[in-house]
């Protein structure tokens, strides 16, 4: 395979040549937990699961990792308001996180550390940063000297001065320059803190990334994602503490997925201009959330309202009744196996060619509903298929849900279904064959309030959801 992605460190499209071959570093920015995800959060966590899933479909070990920022300003305020420790805080919305992404079918990261349980390893990549000159200690604070580290802006692709006048920072005669940002910050009364050799503190928001991803990847990694927000200041800074540090290249490929915007006007004015990703699907299915958040792609921004979801619904309802056709389809060897009865021979290698072009999960989307049609034709009016059709068209399905995970949250429980729905037919028949009429038709009643019609055709029953 040969897979390009867009890096912007570069601001092109690059073929992916991984460091160890057939092995991917992977580091993707994960939430502060403060709160229920943000549902523009679930974008970079639906995504980039997603491209994580293809690396794997392609063979390769993937050694993924997404943190959990349980340190910060906002920490501490949102526990002093709910009165609770800052590690309960953080406890109560790890969990809730997980209870959010698995109904998303993210998968879980190979590793999700917290910043609290690497303070050794940041007091640590602290220091040599302060014993290399890097960094500086005032008052009890340790700040990162961006002028002493010629590559500062390489990622935002700006000089100092335009970084400068671009951002809105209060002067503090403390720092040597004003975008000089802190690696660590001195007790204040009140908060968490961890002994230092600058004093009890704690570690600014930026450093934790550079030192989980140094320690649980290695110095330079493949790649690493997120919101294209994080790329200045949080993603300059990574660069600038890690390469100041090791004196070599942090990461090889950093993406970014666009912006989400919430269409104020079509969302109800109650929930403004924040939505959580629990909110939202209490709304909407996480099918239909997946299918919106991978069907554009990943680099573009896209607009999240009633109408954009509605539109993801239908298209979900759309992949699942075509699915569950090509399942119940009754089969026949000596079905038609000519015109629409062929199942489209380049149909897998044009999904991966989409994907392998910068990840382009639209492209992809686009292929798996071309297939859909080709299905539908071919089971139309209850038309039988040819063993091999349906085994070749199952198992594209299989390969896109691997990747996309659309079909997660029914695909199980879809062939389960339709066991036992077949189970109950087949003993219907058996009913009726001993002129057991009452007990055929309780069965028939007793799917039919489960929303499932019988339809008996020459060809034996066939059922559908009404
Ligand atoms: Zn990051
Ligand atoms: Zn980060």
């Amino acid at each position: 395979m040969v897979l390009s992605l867009f890096n912007d460190l570069t601001r092109k499209k690059e073929t992916f040549v991984p460091i160890e071959p057939g092995k991917v570093r992977f580091y993707s920015c994960g939430p502060t937990v403060y709160d229920f995800f943000h549902i523009g959060n679930a974008r970079p966590f639906i995504v980039f699961d997603a491209l994580r899933r293809f690396l794997e479909a392609k063979g390769y070990e993937v050694t993924y990792v997404q943190n959990f920022t349980d340190i910060d300003d906002k920490m501490i305020k949102r526990a002093a308001e709910l009165g609770i420790s800052v590690s309960e805080l953080a406890d109560r919305f790890i969990a809730a996180y997980f209870e959010d992404a698995d109904a998303l079918g993210i998968r879980r990261p190979t590793h999700s550390p917290r910043a609290t349980m690497y303070i050794p390893e940041i007091i640590d990549l602290v220091s040599r940063l302060v014993e290399n000159g890097h960094a500086y200690v005032v008052d009890g604070d340790v700040y990162f000297d961006v002028k002493s580290f010629p590559g500062y802006g390489k990622l935002a692709k700006q000089s100092l001065d335009d970084l400068l006048s671009g951002a809105r920072i209060e002067v503090d005669p403390r720092k040597r320059h004003p975008l000089d940002f802190v690696l660590w910050k001195g007790k204040k009364e009140g908060e968490p803190s961890w002994k230092s050799p600058w004093g009890e503190g704690r570690p600014g928001w930026h450093i934790e990334c550079s030192a989980m991803s140094m320690n649980l990847l290695g110095e330079t990694i493949d790649i690493h994602s997120g919101g294209s927000d994080l790329v200045f200041p949080h993603h300059e800074n990574e660069v600038a503490q890690a390469e100041a540090a090791t004196g070599k290249p942090f990461v090889n490929y950093w993406i970014h997925n666009g912006y989400i915007l919430l269409d104020q006007e079509k969302m109800s004015k109650s929930l403004g201009n924040f939505l959580t990703a629990r909110q939202a699907r209490e709304r909407f299915s996480p099918f239909a959330i997946r299918l919106f958040m991978l069907g554009a792609h990943y680099r573009s921004p896209i607009s999240f309202s009633n109408e954009s979801l509605r539109q993801a619904e239908s298209a979900a309802a759309r992949i699942k009744n075509s699915y569950t056709e090509l399942v119940n389809a009754p089969i026949d060897p000596t079905a038609d196996t000519s015109g629409t009865a062929v199942f489209p021979d380049d149909a897998l290698e044009r999904f991966d060619a989409a994907l392998e072009d910068d990840f382009n999960t639209a492209g992809a989307i686009g292929v798996l509903f071309e297939v859909i049609r080709t299905v539908n034709q071919a089971t139309a009016g209850g038309k039988s298929i040819a063993p091999d059709y349906r085994e070749r068209a199952l198992s594209f399905f299989r390969y896109v849900n691997g990747i996309l995970g659309l079909f997660d949250m029914f695909g199980d429980g879809e062939e389960a279904l339709a066991e036992e729905v077949e189970t109950l037919i087949a003993e219907r028949e058996k009913a009726r064959s001993m002129r057991d009429f009452k007990r055929a038709d309780s069965i028939r009643d007793e799917l039919a309030s489960r929303n499932i019609i019988l339809e008996d055709t020459p060809h034996g029953t066939r059922w559908k959801r009404s």
